[in-house]
């Protein structure tokens, strides 16, 4: 597809948005990318061009039956001037394996890595190097047969869009309060919690908007079946630090196999910090809170990196986290990671991808 990748450029460049203006998502650079797949010629068709509506049929299957997929990752500008991308590979994986769940045609990683760079080269001038800033990067594939029967569509569009974004935190890493939801579930082992779909998201809508009114960012989800381990936050996979030891909830079919959360447990092993993968649950963590031994908390995500967590509310029950503070852990993963993605800190990892290529 790369040989046959057309570049229609813009004629007029959009006016970029101040680096304190950018928030998160509310800009876009000035191409995408498209490829259109069918069953007769699979993926083809591949363009960048300037950034604009699409047209699809009103009766198109995603609008029905949310077949769709998405990911998240972000490329970074360092001071001496070369775009990396974080791990790349990782997030074009997951795509896979999302679109293997909701039974989309698998894309090939090394060609849709390629097709990135060249997507990033063209708008490369988007890339904001304001501390904290980044380039979000959003693939997504939508199922665009139209057709109201029940079964995979034979078209889709794979199509990336870009967003300058802003620091997540104005000064740093600050905690979030989060509200442990008991009434709704986001998903269940044997569901669609494992794959970066949209249904997860208008699913969580509601619960999060009730938390929002109570004062809280954010929802943390408790497994639908028991309603007592702790599956994840919103947008974000969960640590705990506990007694000294670093605990996360395992892989266990219903939550999202996040890239961040993937690096914050090498990060942890290779500083020989204890980390264990296994079923918490949320009696657990007030025990803990009670004795003295819950430390730190954290979420992890491409969006914020990491996001404390200063308190906690279950059932009415209030639990404070380090004093409602950003704990000592937490700040060090930050800047680690952060560090790693801005090419500051050494990278032990080969995490950090170079996408600056020569454009022709
Ligand atoms: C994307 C996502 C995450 C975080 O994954 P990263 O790869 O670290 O960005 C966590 N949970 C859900 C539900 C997500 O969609």
């Amino acid at each position: 597809m790369l040989q046959s990748l057309k570049i229609e450029l813009i004629k007029t460049k959009k006016q970029k948005p101040a680096a304190d203006q950018l928030g998160f998502g509310n800009h876009f650079t000035d191409h995408m990318f498209i490829m259109d797949y069918s069953v007769d010629n699979g993926w083809h068709n591949s363009r960048i061009m300037p950034y604009q509506p699409i047209v699809l049929d009103p009766a198109a299957k995603v609008f029905h039956y949310g077949q769709t997929i998405f990911e998240g990752l972000k490329a970074y500008k360092t001071d001496d001037g070369r775009i990396l991308l974080f791990r790349p590979q990782k997030n074009i994986q997951r795509m896979n394996r999302s679109n293997e769940r909701l039974s989309v045609p698998e894309l090939d990683v090394e060609l849709t890595i390629d097709v990135l760079k060249q997507l990033i080269a063209v708008d490369q001038d988007w890339i904001p190097t304001a501390p904290g800033t980044s380039l979000y990067i959003r693939p997504f594939v939508i199922a665009t047969q139209p057709a109201l029967g029940v079964a995979p569509s034979t078209h889709y569009q794979f199509i990336i869009i870009m967003s300058p974004v802003g620091a997540y935190y104005t000064e740093g890493v600050n905690p979030v309060k989060i509200f442990v939801e008991s009434e709704y579930v986001r998903s269940v082992k044997g569901g669609v919690g494992e794959a970066k779909t949209a249904g997860n998201y208008a699913a969580g809508l509601k619960a999060q908007e009730i938390a929002k009114e109570k004062g809280y960012s954010q929802v943390l989800w408790l497994d639908g079946v028991h309603r007592k381990y702790i599956e994840e936050v919103g947008s974000m996979n969960v640590f705990f630090k506990i007694n000294g030891t670093v605990h996360t909830p395992m892989l266990n079919g219903s939550i999202l196999d996040g890239v961040t959360r993937n690096s914050i447990i090498q990060l942890l092993k290779h500083w020989n910090i204890p980390i264990e993968e296994r079923p918490i649950t949320i009696e657990e963590l007030y025990e803990a809170s009670r004795k003295g031994e819950l430390e730190e908390a954290f979420g992890t995500g491409t969006a914020a990196v990491i996001s404390p967590i200063g308190e906690l509310n279950w059932q009415e029950e209030k639990l404070i986290i380090n004093g409602g503070l950003t704990g000592e852990l937490s700040k060090k993963l930050y800047d680690t990671l952060t560090g790693i993605q801005m090419g500051k800190v050494h990278d032990p990892f080969g995490w950090m991808v170079e996408a600056s290529i020569v454009h022709a």
